[in-house]
């Protein structure tokens, strides 16, 4: 008979393979990004949306103060954003909110009070004299079909977010229409921005080597600047040459999945959709193990004694704690755990481990397509903005991405550096808000 220890070994082995990303699979995502890149960017069906941004790459010398919306998946943030016209911006104010739930799925309305009065909040902390006209700029960190650069209608929600009467919906109009409720008519929206696509802005302001943004937080998704000529479904004579396109990658769909992904899938808000989210974003991650954990339970191969009602709530384990486990901090007091003994301590590690190498790896091998997509051999330098607390703070991340990076493209992968921009999607939409507010003033010189 198997003993307990090395049932529960046998149980984690056969969890290692099914979250497994090996190199020939990450090769697989590679080839697979590619086809969907070129079908999303020729209109045909894709998994891959691949939307134009009407934003290329700011050129360093843009200058002046601009406010800053940014709406994450978890938190807002109202920015003043200083730009030096050198390569350098400052953050001269910020106030941060964690969405309420409640006004996640409340009615459109409703959400977009709660973000005027957000803002309403930063001019109140910061003291800024509310005389003259603002600019804002919104980054928005959901799928948007943007038909401008100051307008777009949200496709459809995606992670924690269901209010009603926001999809099909232009958000500047919503979010106009709120700050015209809360009387305050005198900040204008001067752009509309996903937030990938501030992110890589952020990046290439700082450093002209920077060509793809991510983001790696409670959502996940990228952005690069592709050639006009190669965005055959807006075929726009006279154009620039390069517009930065939002792929909106968290719906990839071509991945190996496993149980827990389906059980994950099913029961959540958007059933087959933003599939590689799913397998990726620090919203899902926490509920990923916790789908795990209470399997082992039921099976009686962790917390022994314990009914696994304990874990039973969906979304109920956060990343945030999975991420602590693997740094030694453990949950356990959180779901009124004691005496937690060692084996099960090194259990949650593994589960900590198995779940973000795979989260890792995947998000990797989408790097490496962006990155074979616009240089095919890796020849330039490349640097890759990214944004967002997965990335930042999951111990262990990104050297797990870095090593993947290096098996699929050996040498060339010397040539990719990942660099954290905190705050990017913000300082960058900021950024795009700047070059916006100048090409309108020279228009209206010119004219
Ligand atoms: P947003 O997605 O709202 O823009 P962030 O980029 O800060 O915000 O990402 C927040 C998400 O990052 C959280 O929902 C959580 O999933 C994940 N996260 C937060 N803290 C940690 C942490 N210490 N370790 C790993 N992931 C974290
Ligand atoms: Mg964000």
């Amino acid at each position: 008979m198997m003993n307990h220890i090395d049932a529960i070994n046998v149980f984690l082995s056969r969890l290692e393979s099914n979250f497994c990303v090996t190199l020939p699979d990450a090769r697989t995502i590679v080839e697979a990004f590619h086809r969907e890149m070129s079908a999303g960017l020729a209109g045909k069906e894709s998994s891959l949306q691949m939307i134009p941004s009407f934003v290329g790459r700011p050129c360093g010398a843009e200058k002046g103060r601009y406010l800053a919306l940014d709406l994450g998946g978890t938190n807002i943030r109202v920015l003043a954003v200083e730009l030096d016209g050198n390569r350098n911006a400052a953050i001269r104010a910020v106030s941060r909110f964690v969405i309420e739930q409640d006004k996640m799925c409340a009615t459109g309305e409703e959400l977009f009070d709660y973000i005027a009065d957000c803002i309403h909040l930063f001019f109140k902390e910061h003291g800024v004299d509310v005389q003259r006209t603002f600019h804002l700029s919104f980054t928005f960190s959901f799928p948007v079909a943007q038909s401008s650069l100051t307008s777009g209608r949200l496709i459809a929600w995606t992670k924690k977010f269901t209010a009603c009467n926001v999809e099909g919906q232009d958000v500047v109009a919503l979010l106009t229409a709120a700050l015209a409720r809360r009387r305050m008519e005198f900040i204008r929206v001067a752009a509309l921005a996903n937030d990938t696509v501030g992110t890589l802005v952020a990046g290439s302001y700082f450093d002209p080597s920077c060509d793809m943004g991510v983001i790696l937080g409670t959502g996940t998704n990228a952005c690069y600047p592709e050639r006009s000529d190669r965005i055959l479904k807006c075929p726009e004579p006279g154009a620039p040459s390069e517009m930065i396109i939002n792929m909106e990658w968290g719906g990839f769909s071509q991945l190996k999945t496993n149980i827990y992904d389906r059980l994950l899938d099913e029961a959540s808000p958007n059933p087959g959709r933003q599939r590689l989210e799913k397998m990726v974003s620090g919203m899902y991650l926490g509920e990923l193990a916790r789908l795990i954990i209470v399997d082992m339970m039921t099976k009686g191969l962790l917390f022994c004694g314990v009914s696994p009602d304990v874990f039973s709530g969906q979304y109920l384990l956060h990343t945030e704690q999975l991420s602590g486990a693997a740094a030694g901090f453990d949950f356990f007091a959180d779901f009124g755990l004691t005496d937690v003994s060692e084996t099960d301590s090194r259990t949650i590690r593994e589960i900590s481990r198995i779940i973000s190498a795979r989260s890792a790896r995947i998000a990797a091998a989408a790097i490496a397509a962006v990155v074979t997509w616009m240089d095919a051999k890796v020849e330039r330098f490349h640097t890759i903005a990214i944004d967002g607390a997965l990335f930042e703070k999951y111990p262990g991340y990104p050297d797990c991405m870095i090593e993947i990076l290096h098996d699929l493209l050996g040498e060339g992968a010397r040539r990719i550096r990942l660099a954290p921009v905190r705050d990017g999607s913000g300082i960058g939409s900021a950024i795009i808000g700047a070059v916006a507010l100048h090409n309108h003033l020279e228009r209206d010189v010119n004219n």
